[in-house]
């Protein structure tokens, strides 16, 4: 199952965050992987949707915020659009929009970078908003300051918090067909809440950037992170062996129906009032066409489809049997 699990270094200004999606994710695959237009993801791609499905759920949990965390990666390459959504709720979706065949192995330049136009936007949108209120968006590019392409989503990341949220973060990311697995450090602002949920931040806070030893060591231990020690190691046994020189005070993990989750808001039902807005009249014309009719989710890849009798329900409820079905 899914878990995530927060944690303090006693005594010192440094929190983390570790979070294995393990059923979430491998729905996403699923459900991709069985829609007959889409298929699966190429390895890389998995990769890169599962680490940015990971980034989003650590900073959607390293935040006081009531909606949803989007984040995006769009650029000049076979992957048009990466998208991942998770809720405060923590139930989240992803998908990827790739026109073009990938290699296997295909680098994020490859991928989304190739003549350094790609961005990583982050969106937070607040659920119920006040008359007026726009969604916040924090945008970065796919190279450093020297217009030095990154090749790790985690170094991505890394700059967007300090460019946007002036915090030191350290981010080790790593997905598979299986898992996708995040482990977030970051130095705790020195008063306020200097966060992406709008805090404010102070000049004594920037002025510590980079300078707090305890932060640098406890980073450097966590970079050491090894992708398939994040993969493959229970939580307990990754703690322990990255820190065990340090005091953590751990809360209560994210397991069960708390854990993050997968949920797309489509549905049957939604498609069916599509449908019936859409009038008989060029359902039927469809169907005498294709013989069916498909409306595929855009987001989590669900196909629904209608034969004639799924129509004939649908306008006259009354008279035929037979249901629509999602795959
Ligand atoms: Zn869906």
């Amino acid at each position: 199952m899914s878990e995530l699990h927060k944690f303090i270094f006693d005594g010192l200004p440094v929190r983390g965050i570790v979070v294995r999606l393990t059923s979430a994710w491998t729905e996403i695959l699923r459900r991709r992987a069985a829609n007959t237009t889409a298929g699966a993801y190429a390895p890389a791609v998995q990769q890169m949707l599962g680490e940015l499905l990971a980034a989003a759920t650590l900073m959607q949990s390293n935040i006081k915020f009531d909606g949803a965390l989007v984040m995006q990666i769009f650029g000049d390459g076979p992957v048009k659009l990466a998208v991942v959504e998770v809720q405060s709720d923590l139930s989240l979706r992803a998908t990827a929009t790739v026109v073009g065949a990938i290699d296997a192995w295909a680098s994020l330049s490859d991928m989304v970078n190739r003549d350094n136009l790609g961005r990583c936007a982050i969106t937070l949108d607040p659920g119920r908003r006040f008359p007026g209120q726009q969604p916040y968006q924090g945008v970065v590019p796919l190279c450093g300051d020297r217009g030095e392409k990154l090749e790790r989503l985690s170094e991505v990341v890394q700059h967007y918090m300090l460019q946007s949220e002036q915090l030191d973060t350290t981010l080790v990311l790593a997905a598979d067909d299986q898992v996708a697995a995040g482990l977030l450090i970051q130095r705790l602002p020195m008063q306020g809440a200097g966060n992406l949920a709008g805090g404010r931040r102070s000049m004594a806070d920037e002025d510590q950037i980079g300078l707090n030893e305890h932060y640098n060591r406890i980073a450097t231990l966590a970079a050491s992170l090894k992708r398939d020690e994040l993969l493959g190691l229970d939580v307990d046994t990754l703690l322990r062996r990255l820190f065990w020189q340090e005091r953590l005070t751990r809360f209560e993990a994210l397991t069960g129906d708390a854990a993050p989750r997968f949920a797309c808001s489509c549905s049957a039902q939604r498609v069916d009032a599509m449908l019936v807005g859409l009038g008989q009249e060029e359902a039927q014309s469809i169907i005498a066409e294709r013989g069916e009719i498909e409306v595929a989710c855009e987001f989590c890849g669900a196909q629904y489809r209608y034969d004639a009798i799924d129509a004939a329900q649908l306008f006259n409820p009354l008279a035929a049997g037979g249901t629509s079905s999602a795959q």
